[in-house]
């Protein structure tokens, strides 16, 4: 992979070679890739993207990592990541004014979910929207991508738009609802490639102690419920509709399974955690044993909602 003449055109481009994804996943397990490049503004990333077509290099998206993970070994890949130290990927603008009963509020790919969320609920704004997300570790991007939500609250519920990058970099533009298409779990971005670089977000004004309320509660429910204290990525699997994924995989007899180190949740059996220097391949290795045991016991297929970047086939983990 020559990445050379990136420097050249982009001297401030951040670039960095065989890199581990283990320190950039919420798993904390996973191989490596040959380079991780961290454009600071639209016209790094445009140049990155074009650069990567033109020389054929395979690359991938990464957000904050928290719903994602490398298989060992090496992975012959450049992976972006938007530079969520860049103010053009980081900022939250607020457009309207303290007063107005509904704003809209803009905020970059790179920046945390969790702190735009803070952000608009705090004074002076005590805006309404975001409390149910507040609590998903994911970037403002990787929330648009996957239309993150939890208790009764998704990001289509209040994006209005978003702006993006074509795959090849040769194209930008606003993105309506619409054209986005969010539902469970998905939006288009998953088959058109545009890489989200901000997004605006409709907002209602509430008073202040009932949304530090609602807050408290979400935090209250994930740390009792969810293996917080472990790293994952959160539920493993898709709810397959009609079903919860961790009904089944209890059902199944899988709560406290184990591969190597990564176990089925004895708290929250949709969950799969790291117990501590778990491998990615025995991560996959249990994914594959709940996927096809629960397969067996009721006949649903369950589908990982984790994004899986591998160098093999999947059904080649072994449990
Ligand atoms: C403890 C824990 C709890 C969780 N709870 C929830 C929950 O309640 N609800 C929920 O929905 N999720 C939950 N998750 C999963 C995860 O936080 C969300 O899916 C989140 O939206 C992923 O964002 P990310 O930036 O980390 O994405 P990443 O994992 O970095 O990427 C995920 C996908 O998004 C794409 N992507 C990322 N950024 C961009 C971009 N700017 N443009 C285009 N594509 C992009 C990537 O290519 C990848 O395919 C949880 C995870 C953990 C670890």
């Amino acid at each position: 992979m020559d990445l050379k003449k990136l420097k050249i055109l982009f001297p401030d481009l951040k670039i960095y070679t065989d890199v581990s994804m283990a320190e950039y996943c919420s798993f904390r397990a996973g191989g490596r890739a040959t380079a991780l490049i961290m454009p600071g503004n639209i016209s790094e990333l445009r140049g990155v993207l074009s650069y990567m077509n033109d020389e054929n290099i395979p690359h991938i998206i990464l957000g904050n990592g928290s719903n994602t993970l490398f298989s060992d070994g090496d992975h012959e890949l450049a992976v972006i990541k938007l530079d969520d130290k860049s103010e053009d990927f980081s900022f939250i603008r607020f457009n309207g004014t303290e007063k107005d009963e509904e704003i809209t509020a803009e905020a970059g790919a790179a920046g945390l979910l969790s702190v735009f969320a803070r952000r608009v609920s705090q004074e002076p704004w005590s805006l309404t929207g975001t409390e149910g997300l507040s609590g998903i570790p994911g970037s403002v991007g990787g929330a648009v991508f996957m239309n993150a939500g939890a208790y009764g609250y998704e990001t289509k519920d209040i994006l209005v738009s978003a702006h993006a990058v074509s795959a090849d970099g040769t194209d930008e533009r606003d993105f309506t609802p619409e054209e986005m298409g969010l539902s469970y779990r998905h939006s288009n971005f998953m088959e058109n490639g545009y890489i989200i670089t901000s997004a605006v977000f409709r907002l209602r004004k509430d008073d202040q102690q009932a949304i530090k309320d609602r807050m408290a509660d979400f935090t209250e429910r994930r740390v009792t419920k969810q293996p917080l204290q472990y790293p994952s990525a959160g539920s493993t699997f898709k709810r397959p509709e009609g079903y919860f994924a961790g009904k089944l995989i209890e059902d199944a007899g899988l709560k406290g399974a184990c591969v190597g180190a990564a176990q089925v949740s004895e708290l929250h059996a949709g969950f799969v955690i790291n117990r501590g220097g778990a491998s990615a391949d025995e991560i996959l290795g249990l994914i594959n044993k709940v996927r096809d045991t629960v397969y067996r016991d009721s006949g649903i297929t369950l589908e990982p909602e984790v994004r899986l970047i591998l160098n093999r086939d999947l059904d080649s983990f072994e449990y």
